[in-house]
């Protein structure tokens, strides 16, 4: 080990930013075996649990029975199959627009649409708590500026926008805040963009199958789906599965693909995931159910924590403030039975380490009021 890896280790122990790996065996969509004992997870980002509904590991051992693991190589070369194309049809139609690319994460999408966007003709405007793959896309794309605007401020974003002079204009957002589980002011958004004649690029990853008519994304649900540029989303959270995707129209999805390096240089998603996530997408747009499920559990929980409806979001965030006591307070819900890890900078901001409750359909009442009384 070279000196500064031991120093720059010494330095997160210090400052209580030491990250480290437990494993866990899943159970179900909402347990978790660690170091032999059951746990109830509040972490995971499974909100209608069909990461383990039966459908989902059929059509998963289906497909890896029949074909085994599929692409072989990148989607330019021969990874593209017609479950490939399957899905991102279907994709394309919960979204109502007329194309969508799959990704191998929902982090790739992200870089790859503001790589493509950027440039030296280009100014990016992004919300100060976007994801991070949206800062790194930021990042990738190298406009001439990147210009972060506060949290859902849409008065401060319309100040940025009417003092930048540069041809190109790339406005960004989560559509519901990872962390926080608030919602972005999509309209508004929609509005500005429009105003600046700005390309509009929101981010649905925990927002799909979750919001919206059939679980269409939030920016559905305000009735902005067809103002938005790049409708991005990834497969890893409501759908159970793995990859990410894009929905536009069909020559920005052309572009797309002949441009944007994190698509053209990797391989494609393996076919028993694509068969998971159509699984899950199929179940999840058949009916409301297990939104309405997951609805109920969010109005539980803000009921059982006396805090308020916070956009109807899963995400409870828990702030503690400080790294070492929030770490505290996750292990001592660890002894309780409940897996609820301390979310610490730089995944949040400096001093505002948190618990991060994330609730899924798949939650019983009891599970909820439990963790509820030990917080
Ligand atoms: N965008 C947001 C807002 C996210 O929260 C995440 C995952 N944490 C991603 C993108 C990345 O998605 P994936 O896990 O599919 O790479």
């Amino acid at each position: 080990m070279t000196g500064w890896v031991a120093e720059a280790l010494a330095t997160l122990q210090a400052d209580g930013r030491m990250r480290a790996l437990r494993p866990v065996d899943p159970v179900d969509a909402v347990t978790v075996r660690l170091d032999g004992r059951r746990l109830k997870l509040f972490s995971s980002n499974d909100y209608l649990g069909l990461s383990s509904h039966p459908e989902v590991r059929t059509a998963a051992s289906s497909a890896a029975a029949q074909v085994g693991m599929g692409p072989r190589g990148a989607a330019l070369v021969c990874g593209h199959t017609t479950e490939h194309a399957a899905l991102e049809r279907e994709l394309a139609a919960l979204k109502g627009v007329e194309s969508a690319l799959l990704f191998p994460t929902g982090f790739q999408a992200n870089l790859a649409v503001l790589g493509a966007l950027g440039g030296p003709d280009a100014t990016f405007f992004s919300d100060a708590l976007n994801h991070a793959s949206i800062i790194d896309g930021c990042r990738l794309g190298r406009p001439r500026q990147v210009q972060v605007y506060r949290h859902r401020d849409t008065a401060d974003l319309a100040r940025r926008l009417a003092a930048c002079g540069t041809p190109r204009k790339v406005v960004v957002s989560d559509s519901v805040f990872s962390m926080e589980g608030r919602a972005a002011p999509l309209a508004d958004l929609a509005d500005l963009a429009e105003e600046h004649d700005a390309t509009l690029v929101v981010d649905e990853a925990h927002a799909t199958l979750v919001r919206g008519p059939a679980g269409a994304g939030l920016a559905a649900e305000v009735g902005v789906g067809d103002r938005v540029h790049f409708q991005v989303g990834t497969l890893s959270k409501a759908f159970g599965a793995q990859g990410g995707f894009v929905a536009c129209d069909a020559p920005t999805r052309r572009w797309l693909l002949n441009v944007a390096r994190p698509y053209i240089f990797t391989t494609a998603l393996p076919l028993p995931v694509v068969a998971a996530a159509r699984a899950a997408l199929a179940i999840a747009t058949r009916n409301d159910d297990l939104r309405e499920a997951l609805r109920i559990n969010v109005e539980r929980m803000g009921l059982a924590l006396g805090v308020g409806p916070r956009d109807g979001s899963p995400i409870f965030p828990v702030v503690v403030g400080d790294n070492t006591a929030a770490v505290a307070e996750s292990g001592r819900l660890l002894e309780a039975g409940f897996h609820v890890p301390a979310i610490r900078p730089p995944t949040v901001p400096e001093g505002t380490a948190r618990l991060r409750i994330a609730l899924s359909a798949a939650h019983a009442a009891a599970d909820i009021e439990a963790l509820a009384a030990a917080l």
